[in-house]
């Protein structure tokens, strides 16, 4: 008998690895496979980075270890590029603020939750959630508190229900604006209010997870709470990455900026889980003007655009505007199954408040060919997590096909 840890039995395994598996094995029988699980963009990164790694490729350095918080000269140049493009200056305060490279974002996040739980610490997350933060709390043995929102208030968090759950208990609070998987963005008037709600609560952090902060393909941009009150700048910690914003999910580099105590207890821990990551992209971002990214991203933006108008015209074809709202931002729209008339189908009475998201989406994928994320996973019942990202032809079917599947009496 295997005897595995208790913390790692209590880690929960993704659904959306079997749905997918299902997904591929459904397309080598032959049948047309709309796989709407993409969780990243199906686009090369830009040339001039990709110049930037062969540019790297002679030197012996790029294959040698390099410090495990990363490369100084790359430390400064993320922190001058999240102040500049964020609006603000972390020159402002009375301790030093510093930087930590991981592989890719889910590392630093993950450093990030051991650094700060201790057992027992409360941690709020905002459902619907990335599917990793609560198993990276569990794995800390903290304890998870949950802030729902749902698509009457287009997936905004109840920030009367933050107020109730914050305590001298709450560790921290983990944010994640643009979001995965509802594909939109806390507006200014929610992150004010955030902003006065979190400041009395001294001992809090704000982890501010803005790996999709550059793609927002609707005005305006996403903004965030430090920056209308720059003192929560102090304890809040800004995590973002390669993978999303240059389209590099496989080169895994993230990063995040904190309080230097914060980054020396990442960088103990990571010093003995991993070393530096990898140097060649870190010596290649050295070479990359990230002030290009904008320019990079302007036809994936385009693209998002144009999909989730198709998205909300098919919709509102087949009367299906009820599980419609506008998405902004990342690449992502979660389908809320309880708007539609499919839910009828599996519902065992009036108030059934059972969430079907993993039979429904079998379903769907089974009979139409349209494979989606079910929600379970986010923290949300009955919703399915569906990518903008397949080509706008491909798409537009996909989507008649999905609403004939919803629409069903
Ligand atoms: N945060 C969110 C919300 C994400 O969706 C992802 C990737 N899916 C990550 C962090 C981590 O990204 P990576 O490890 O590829 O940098």
């Amino acid at each position: 008998m295997t005897n595995v840890s208790k913390r790692s039995e209590d880690i929960n395994e993704s659904i959306t690895l079997k749905l997918n598996a299902k997904a591929v094995a459904l397309a080598k029988e032959g049948q047309k496979v709309y796989n709407l699980t993409a969780g990243q963009l199906p686009y090369r990164p830009p040339k001039e980075l990709v110049e930037a790694i062969r540019g790297e490729l002679d030197f012996l350095k790029s294959f040698q270890y390099s410090p495990v918080a990363g490369d100084g000269e790359l430390l400064e140049k993320l922190i001058d590029y999240v102040e500049t493009s964020r609006s603000i200056s972390f020159e402002d305060y009375d301790h030093r603020f510093a930087a930590t490279v991981g592989n890719g974002g889910k590392h630093v996040l993950a450093n990030i939750f051991a650094a700060l739980v201790n057992p027992g610490d409360e941690v709020i997350v905002f459902a619907p959630y990335w599917i990793s933060y609560p198993q990276m709390i569990k794995l800390n043995r903290g304890v998870i508190k949950v802030v729902e929102a749902s698509i009457y208030n287009a997936f905004e968090p109840d920030l009367e229900k933050l107020k109730e759950l914050l305590s001298d208990k709450t560790k921290a609070i983990i944010l994640n604006s643009p979001n995965n998987p509802s594909g939109v963005f806390y507006n200014e008037k929610w992150m004010k209010s955030f902003a006065e709600i979190i400041k009395p609560f001294e001992n809090t952090y704000v982890i501010s997870d803005e790996i999709y902060y550059e793609l927002n393909y609707y005005d305006p941009r996403p903004t965030y709470f430090y920056q209308y009150d720059r003192e929560l700048l102090s304890r809040t910690i800004i995590v973002d990455g390669i993978s999303k914003s240059l389209a590099s999910t496989g080169l895994r580099l993230g990063y995040c900026i904190a309080h230097e105590d914060i980054i020396s207890a990442i960088k103990k821990i990571q010093g003995h889980t991993a070393s530096g990551s990898c140097s060649l992209i870190q010596r290649a971002l050295l070479r990359y003007n990230l002030n290009q990214i904008d320019e990079y991203l302007s036809p994936v933006k385009k693209h998002l655009r144009e999909n989730s108008l198709i998205l909300r015209e098919v919709l509102r074809e087949n009367q299906l505007e009820k599980c419609w709202y506008q998405v902004t931002s990342a690449f992502y729209f979660l389908m809320d199954f309880s708007s539609a008339p499919i839910i009828e189908k599996f519902k065992k009475s009036e108030d059934d408040q059972t969430d079907y998201s993993v039979q429904i989406c079998e379903q769907l994928l089974e009979e139409k060919g349209v494979a989606m994320v079910p929600s379970g996973d986010f923290g949300l019942p009955n919703c399915a997590r569906m990518s903008l990202v397949l080509p706008k032809d491909d798409f537009r079917d996909a989507i008649i096909a999905l609403s004939e599947f919803l629409t069903r009496e």
